[in-house]
């Protein structure tokens, strides 16, 4: 853990309410590889923005301990620390140019040794190279696009070579388009550079897109932590299975388990599926989570067999989500949604089946 470029351990920041005092941040401990792009990951006043803080050395906590490349570093101030904080507004000075304001982290007095005119002008040449903005380098922030700021504040961020960049929800200030695509410029240059991001955002499908790992956050706690894959086919709670993607849930009683598989009275429907984690015990009450693209409607030419689990529904409405229709069927365990391309009329009896590997019992999280 602690050769890990950011380790927190069993962190925890607390601040004083008009009830007593509340938990921005309980117990988080994260330990985030060299290289890695990492999310944290949850809806507003989940503890993100304090995580990032005391990884960047603006808040200390009152648990716990901050690691950076292995040094602790919980009481030292932002400019000791070997990261770079990129806020969510950019922080950008409307009266300097583009090249001084890349250039500022270099002039300011924090700075070790002062650097030559020479290197910092070549330097700055380098940032605006590497974000692809050298032909704005003399234009004033007022004269830039939200995208082009957001390149500028990564630029600056990156010219004093920090070994860690914290960025706090960078691109929440862009309209759709422009974020897509400034996202994946984002995603390209952390890998060209070989720099760790720990990238804070409450939007699950930029987690999902740009994340080699993510830690979900709810209450100020760390829910999971795992690849994209792992979150979303394997969520360690309800609650990560509710937050993350979409989701049919059930709920019965374990009626066999075994290495394998598990058996789930479902409404006195026998539903075949597996338990990832943690073997369920006989009669325990567990949750199934299945996701709407592992259901597949049945026509009548449809080989019923070749799934573990079916059901009868009758398709209520349908929803079109891009190309993809959304089918709402009621069924005798419950309402499930499912996904397909192509067509299919409300009101249609249709058996519906899935498999048991798809079929998830959700840990309860506790
Ligand atoms: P997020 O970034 O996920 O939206 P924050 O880390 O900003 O969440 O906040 C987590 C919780 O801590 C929230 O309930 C917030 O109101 C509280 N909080 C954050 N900063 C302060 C502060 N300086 N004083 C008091 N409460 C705070
Ligand atoms: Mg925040």
């Amino acid at each position: 853990m602690r050769d890990s470029i950011v380790f927190l351990d069993k962190v925890s920041k607390i601040y004083p309410s008009a009830t007593g005092e509340v938990y921005a941040v309980r117990d988080v401990t994260i330990a985030v590889q060299p290289g890695e792009f990492f999310s944290l990951l949850g809806s507003s006043g989940s503890g993100k923005t304090t995580t990032l803080r005391l990884i960047g050395g603006f808040e200390i906590p009152e648990y716990g301990e901050v690691y950076i490349g292995g040094e602790t570093v919980t009481t030292l101030p932002p400019y000791r620390r070997n990261v770079h904080t990129v806020f969510q507004n950019y922080a950008l000075f409307p009266h300097l140019t583009v090249a001084q304001n890349i250039a500022y982290p270099l002039t300011i007095a924090k700075v070790p040794q002062k650097i030559p005119k020479s290197e910092i002008a070549d330097r700055v040449q380098e940032a605006l190279r590497m974000v692809r903005i050298t032909e704005l380098s003399d234009r004033k922030p007022s004269q830039l696009s939200g995208g082009q700021q957001q390149r500028v504040a990564l630029a600056r961020a990156l010219i004093n070579r920090p070994k860690v960049l914290l960025l706090d929800e960078p691109l929440s200030a862009l309209d759709a388009k422009i974020r897509e695509e400034v996202r994946q410029e984002l995603r390209q240059l952390q890998q060209q550079i070989d720099l760790t991001f720990i990238y804070v955002t409450h939007d699950q499908e930029e987690a999902l897109a740009l994340s080699d790992r993510i830690a979900v956050m709810s209450n100020g706690r760390v829910e999971q932590i795992g690849t994209p894959q792992e979150i979303y086919s394997r969520p360690a709670s309800p609650f990560v299975a509710q937050f993350i993607g979409k989701a049919n849930f059930l709920t019965g009683q374990v009626i066999e388990s075994n290495t394998e598989f598990t058996w789930v009275n479902v409404n006195n429907t026998n539903v075949k599926a597996i338990a990832p984690t943690q073997k369920p015990a006989i009669g325990e009450t567990v949750i199934l989570m299945i996701r709407p693209e592992h259901l597949k409607p049945l026509d009548s030419s449809t080989e019923h067999s070749i799934y573990d689990n079916q059901t009868a529904g009758k398709l209520k409405s349908i929803t079109y989500i891009g190309q993809l229709l959304e089918l709402h069927f009621d069924t005798p365990i419950g309402q499930l949604k499912a996904t397909q391309l192509g067509n299919s009329k409300t009101n249609s009896e249709q058996a519906i089946g899935w498999n048991a590997e798809d079929c998830i019992v959700v840990p309860n999280g506790n």
